[in-house]
């Protein structure tokens, strides 16, 4: 029977809760029991596919094409496992299943409301989700801060829920900050105090209380919080300032997390295999040395906007004991080769992420073209290999001004177009190539290599692709063709052969790599600085 833990955040929003939901699934995991993970977010929008990445970070797509919380992939990332539409709920998903109920006529006639038909809709998709993954322990995260006028079906389907599931199998764990005065030195505890004030006027008393800080909280602060927000002493855990996210599971599992929520949930603990999760840690804290990549984007003011790319950036660095450090650029300002120079000449390689919209390709293509011309390590992803094959296509292949009709619907050159079956697509919503498509690597070529396998499955989100029309002109320039989709219609990765490192991808590696096993394309692109800095 599954056991559902409950996780809100009190105070301000940016606690880490997701990080923490991780965590905790990621403990449970160790334990060897099976967990799923659920994000509610209450905006309503029916997904974040939307949303500009300025507002909300980056889309986390999954296998299954849904386009998702960046909560997932850290979920992805601490589980190890792979996610599904279900794990991601909003409210906009939630009144689009009832609002459509009610133009079926299926409520019979009567008044559609928040309760119990809202309610009941989020109720639903937590049993769905349970009947889908079976999983030992459903951990739920709710999006937002108690007190928002927007979560409150979400907290208010959690208290029935709670209710009709049973005293003893869900528990629920309130995430807040303990706010640090610099000038009395002391950690406040009123903001969490009023916080679970708040979610107890909801009827939701929490279990266990996670407090945020900056320094350690003493025992007499711990027992304080415990008194007046009226839960145990062994239930409130300090989530101190970490250097590293992969750092948070160790620190709770050094508090007993996840042993004081099975004891709460009548459950028997077993003894957690945390081992390699410890050496990655170990290597994250002594690297060997250091690198820089450089990441040319356009949201460079919002580094959550690339946080899986940064990600496996860092786990790729980790596989030969470097810690990464990111350079970011903002594409835009490479307004030319020169100035691509003087920003690329102190790194060790280049990225250039997926992006939509024409602002700051044309830097993009200068930097590209540096890399190329010197050799640089550089690694495009989806708009990234768009922009390699403009970049080679005006520069060795001669087709002057190429371009993707998304940035030029009239150039000579359309080497980037639209997908056929995108052509007649109304609506942005969920409309892209989404999800996890198969891939055929070239035999011999720098990918397969990496892959060590002919066949690959990768996910994807985009609209354009590479011009069937080009293909010849631009290989015939000796830009290879190195993986396409099964019925060799689309182009997937190219790469440049006489780079050591110079690989694209139409498709998102980012979001299936892992701490503990960093992706083949990430992977070959560290290796390609450590054999140059030989
Ligand atoms: N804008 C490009 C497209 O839609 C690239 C998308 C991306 O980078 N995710 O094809």
């Amino acid at each position: 029977m599954t056991k559902y833990i409950f996780v809100t955040g009190g105070v301000v929003s940016s606690l880490g809760k997701g990080i923490v939901a991780a965590s905790l699934g990621k403990l449970l995991r160790a334990r060897g029991f099976s967990v799923a993970i659920q994000k509610f977010d209450p905006y309503i929008n029916v997904d974040p596919g939307t949303m500009s990445p300025f507002q909300h970070g980056e889309v986390f797509v999954t296998d299954d094409g849904a386009e998702t919380d960046l909560d997932l992939g850290h979920y992805e990332r601490f589980t190890n496992t792979s996610l599904h539409q279900l794990n991601n709920v909003t409210s906009g998903s939630v009144y689009q299943t009832v609002i459509s109920k009610e133009r079926k006529g299926e409520y019979l006639g009567a008044t559609v409301q928040v309760i119990p038909h809202i309610t009941n809709e989020i109720k639903a998709r937590i049993q769905m989700a349970t009947k889908h993954f079976s999983p030992d322990f459903l951990i739920a995260e709710i999006g937002g801060t108690i007190g928002d006028i927007e979560s409150q079906p979400f907290i208010e389907a959690i208290r029935q829920f709670r209710l009709e599931e049973g005293i003893g199998n869900s528990i629920s764990i309130h995430v807040t900050l303990l706010p640090y005065l610099q000038t009395s030195g002391e950690l406040k505890t009123k903001p969490s105090q009023h916080s679970v004030y708040v979610l107890r006027s909801y009827g939701i008393q929490p279990e266990m209380l996670v407090c945020r800080t900056a320094v350690p909280i003493s025992q007499k602060e711990k027992e304080k919080i415990a008194l007046f927000c009226s839960v145990s002493r062994e239930c409130v855990f300090e989530s101190k300032d970490m250097k590293s996210i992969y750092e948070v599971p160790l620190a709770l599992e050094a508090q007993n997390m996840a042993g004081v929520a099975l004891k709460l949930l009548n459950v028997k603990d077993k003894k957690p295999n945390l081992l390699s999760w410890e050496k990655l840690v170990d290597k994250i804290k002594n690297p060997k040395s250091e690198i820089t990549v450089a990441l040319a984007g356009k949201y460079t003011d919002l580094n959550d906007a690339y946080i899986s790319v940064v990600e496996s950036l860092k786990h790729a660095g980790l596989e030969f004991d470097y810690k990464v450090n990111i350079k970011w650029l903002a594409s835009e300002k490479c307004t030319d080769e020169q100035k691509a120079e003087e920003m690329l000449k102190d790194v060790d390689a280049l990225v250039v992420p997926g992006g939509f919209g024409v602002r700051g390709i044309e830097g993009k293509l200068n930097v590209i073209k540096y890399a190329r011309e010197h050799n640089l390590p550089f690694l495009g992803l989806c708009l990234g290999l768009q922009c390699a094959v403009i970049e080679y296509a005006r520069n060795v292949a001669g087709l002057e001004n190429a371009n993707s009709t998304e940035f030029d619907e009239h150039t000579k050159y359309p080497v980037i177009d639209l997908m056929t079956e995108q052509k007649n697509v109304a609506g942005y919503g969920g409309t892209m190539r989404l999800g996890a498509y198969p891939c055929h690597l070239k035999e011999g070529s720098k990918v397969q290599k990496a892959y060590g396998k002919k066949i690959i499955e990768e996910r994807h989100r985009h609209r354009y692709e590479v011009n069937n029309e080009f293909k010849k002109i631009i290989e015939d320039a000796g830009l290879v063709i190195s993986g396409s989709s099964p019925d060799g219609l689309l182009a997937e990765v190219v790469e440049y052969p006489k780079n050591d490192w110079h690989v694209a991808c139409q498709f998102h590696p980012e979001f299936k790599s892992r701490p503990e096993e960093a992706h083949p394309l990430f992977r070959g692109l560290i290796k390609a600085v450590k054999n140059r800095k030989k």
